[in-house]
This record gives C-alpha cells, structure tokens and sequence, in this order.
C-alpha cells in the first residue's frame, strides 16, 4: 500500500514512521510511504504557504494554490505508477469524523492514501471542498498540526495491510475487533508484586481459556467503554 503525506514538516513525519514495525514493513516493500513537502508547491518568491484569514481573526491559513499544485503533482506520480490505483485524498482535521478500527478497515482496501497535514489555523475551505474526499479526526482536542494524525492513521491503516504483521490472527481478538475491548493479558513472572496470574489461563483447557477471556472483554468494555457496549447492544438487537 501507497500513503503520500503532503505537510509543512515532512522529516517530523519520515522519522516516526521510520522506526519499529511500520519502519520495517516499509524497508520490506509492503508499504510505501512518501512525504511532500507542500511549500517545495509555492509560488510566491519567497516559498510561503499561509496567509491572513478573509474577514479577520487571529492566526494564519494555508493557501490553497500550493496544496492544490502539491495534490495535482503527486496524483500524477501515484497514476504513473499504477493507473488503476484506488485511491483516497483525506484530511486530518478536529471538524473529521473520529478516526475509528471500522474506518482503519475501510481505508485499508484502497491502493493508495493521499493525507493532508495542515497547520496554523488549518487550510483554505476550497481545497476541502474541491479535492478532499473525506476529513478525518484522531479525537475531540485541537492539535498544532496534522502531522502526528497523520501518522496515527498510516500506523493503524498500514498494520491491516497483508505481511506488515507477522500474523494476521493479532488483530482479530484485539479491541474493537468484536466491539468489545481486548481481555487482560499475562506473561512470565507467575506472580508479581503478590499478584497471581489467573488460573484459567494456566489450564490449558482451551474452551474455558475462550470463555474466561469473552467475559472479561464483556466486563472490561461495560465498565471502561460503556458508549461501545450500548452500541454493540444496539446492534446485537437489530
Ligand atoms: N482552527 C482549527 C479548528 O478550530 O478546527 C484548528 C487548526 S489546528 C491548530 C492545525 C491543524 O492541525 C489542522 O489543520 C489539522 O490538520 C491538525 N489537527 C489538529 N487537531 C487535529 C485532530 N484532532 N485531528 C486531526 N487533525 C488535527
């Protein structure tokens, strides 16, 4: 899978995602991630990229003809490259839906994600109106820029691509996986600090280990996500 990054700091965003698993699925060829730097896209002399908002207030605002030249550039690469790519242009915004696994799912189908990192006090409404086929949120708080979104959504969509993990079978207990959140774990030392590792666990008894771990994920996600589990009932009744 192909992600491009179009943003302001594009070492901010080929460090994080150079390292650990996403680091080595990249030097392995299962994904590839490119970041553009959008004021390399400026036309103006002195390379700028933002401006005053029409209107008043404070603060500055990205232009639209560099990320608009950015886009157009980087469109023709990506359909160089494959031209029947499946692709999706989204920008990381607080005003995005919230940034989900279902959504993480959807995403992961497509060949190619195009994400839009903005900053000051975010871009011109005509880039979102025009190209952006969808704004994205990583949660209800206001960040300074779209980087760090950015590469919150590459780690969760690129961890879905085949090979990027070792075994596919980790992320289907996981939380979220079943709208419910993922069971306690446990790993050597048997007893830590006076506490022991449940005995269930310790059985081998394989049905009993499934049915411990079911109900504690129920417990878990009534107590800690009580919003998920209404709406699992929900969907459990429908
Ligand atoms: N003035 C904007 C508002 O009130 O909605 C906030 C702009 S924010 C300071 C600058 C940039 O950070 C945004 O354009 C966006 O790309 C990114 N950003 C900030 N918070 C974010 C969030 N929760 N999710 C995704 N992107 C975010």
């Amino acid at each position: 899978m192909r992600f491009d990054i179009l943003t302001l700091f594009p070492n901010l965003v080929d460090s994080v995602l150079s390292e650990s698993i996403i680091g080595r699925a990249r030097k392995s060829g299962y994904l590839t991630v490119y970041a553009h730097n959008i004021r390399d896209w400026s036309e103006d002399k002195n390379r700028r990229v933002d401006d005053t908002p029409y209107g008043g207030g404070k603060g500055m605002l990205m232009a639209a003809p560099p990320i608009d030249n950015c886009y157009r550039a980087v469109r023709e690469q990506i359909l160089t490259e494959n031209p029947d790519s499946k692709q999706r242009f989204v920008y990381l915004s607080p005003r995005g839906s919230v940034l989900t696994q279902q959504k993480a799912q959807e995403l992961a189908q497509y060949d190619n994600l195009v994400l839009l990192c903005g900053h000051y006090e975010g871009i011109d409404q005509r880039i979102i109106d025009e190209i952006v086929d969808e704004e994205l949120s990583i949660g209800d708080y206001v960040l300074t820029g779209g980087e760090i979104p950015a590469c919150i959504l590459v780690d969760c969509v690129a961890r879905l691509v085949p090979g990027v993990l070792s075994d596919a079978s980790c992320y289907e207990n996981e939380s979220f996986a079943d709208g419910l959140l993922e069971y306690p774990q446990y790993t050597r030392p048997y007893e830590f600090h006076g506490m022991k590792v449940p005995d269930v666990l310790l059985s081998g008894h394989h049905a009993n280990i499934e049915a411990w771990r079911r109900e504690r994920a129920e417990e878990l996600t009534q107590k800690q996500r009580p919003d998920l589990w209404q709406k699992r009932k929900e969907e459990t009744n429908r």
